[in-house]
């Protein structure tokens, strides 16, 4: 991944105005280089979901799952998305690679119920310039239909800043994708620009508490505060609180107490490939709520 991590560190660290040397036309190469593998890797279908469970705090069941996408690329090995999504959102391909991440998703489910599997509903990751175009909210229904699956087993994961790029517009579509009866959440909630005035009009039901807040939260009492009062707002707002990236008990045991609904991360799961969610679904594992045991009895 050397020439892909280059370009990222490059792009982030230059300067307003230089010459051109040929440093800069390694990156300029490097970037075409992986615009074109990115490419291939539609055409080649070398993309793939991985799934990590998200878990319901009260009764450690698997309530859903994030589609999450990966590159198994055949120089590179599997790729993760933060290596090639920023590339992909700068070249339009972003709009060709998230149709392919949402029939995927949909594709998976519809051979999952055929397979007779205990299914939840899996959510999609969503970049901002999809969801600039307004016939978002057919192809979302299309491809439903295509694989004849349930609305209410999709769910879309928006974040903040794509979401007030132009307010107006996107609460437009996104009342048009709720009338569709998909799900749909605000993904690293707290770190873009909330505009709360807005966030009451989002028709969205889930906040997903972004993972540094999580990551601080049993040593950092401001991280603390600014999670009691996500979930509280959340529950006030009559939205679904979940928290992502928790991997230890002592941050569960805080968001047990706080009452935050849901819980994502390592701590139960990583992202799993698809086998071994199947896996996962067919022995009905559910997460140990023991360690709960105390906070639950207090509240
Ligand atoms: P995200 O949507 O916020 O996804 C959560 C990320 O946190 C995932 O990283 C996941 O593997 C990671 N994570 C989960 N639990 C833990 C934990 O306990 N500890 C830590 N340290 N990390 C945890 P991943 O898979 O590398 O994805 C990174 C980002 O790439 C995603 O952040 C999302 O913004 C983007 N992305 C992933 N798939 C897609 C996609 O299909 N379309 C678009 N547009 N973006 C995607
Ligand atoms: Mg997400
Ligand atoms: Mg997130
Ligand atoms: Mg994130």
């Amino acid at each position: 991944h050397a020439d892909i991590a280059m370009y990222r560190a490059k792009e982030s660290g230059r300067d307003s105005f230089q010459f051109f040397t040929q440093e800069m036309q390694n990156l300029l190469d490097a970037r075409v280089a992986l615009e074109q593998g990115l490419h291939r890797a539609l055409q080649r279908n070398e993309f793939v979901l991985h799934f990590q469970p998200q878990v319901n705090l009260r009764s450690g069941r698997i309530v859903g799952m994030e589609a999450l996408l990966r590159w198994q690329s055949p120089e590179l090995g599997l790729v993760p998305p933060l290596q090639f999504i920023p590339v992909a959102e700068e070249s339009n391909l972003i709009n060709a690679i998230g149709m392919w991440v949402l029939d995927k998703a949909c594709a998976t489910l519809r051979a999952w119920l055929d397979a007779g599997l205990p299914v939840v509903p899996i959510a999609v990751n969503v970049a901002a310039s999809q969801f600039s175009d307004q016939g978002m909210d057919q192809l979302v229904r299309a491809t439903l239909e295509r694989h004849g699956v349930e609305p209410r087993l999709l769910e879309l994961e928006l974040t903040e800043s794509l979401s007030m790029e132009n307010p107006e517009a996107s609460i437009e579509l996104m009342r048009r994708l709720n009338a569709t009866g998909i799900g749909m959440s605000i993904d690293d909630f707290g770190t873009g620009y909330s505009n709360l005035s807005y966030l009451k009009r989002f028709p969205v039901h889930k906040l997903k508490i972004d993972q540094s807040f999580t990551r601080g939260l049993t040593s950092d009492p401001e991280d603390r505060s600014i999670v009691t009062a996500v979930i509280r707002m959340a529950h006030s707002l009559g939205l679904c609180a979940i928290a992502e990236g928790v991997e230890t008990e002592g941050q569960l045991r805080v968001l047990a107490a706080e009452g935050c609904d849901e819980i994502q991360g390592y701590y139960f799961s990583r992202p799993l490939p698809e086998q071994a969610m199947v896996a996962m679904l067919e022995r009905g594992l559910r997460m140990d709520l023991a360690p709960l045991a105390p906070s639950v009895r207090r509240r």
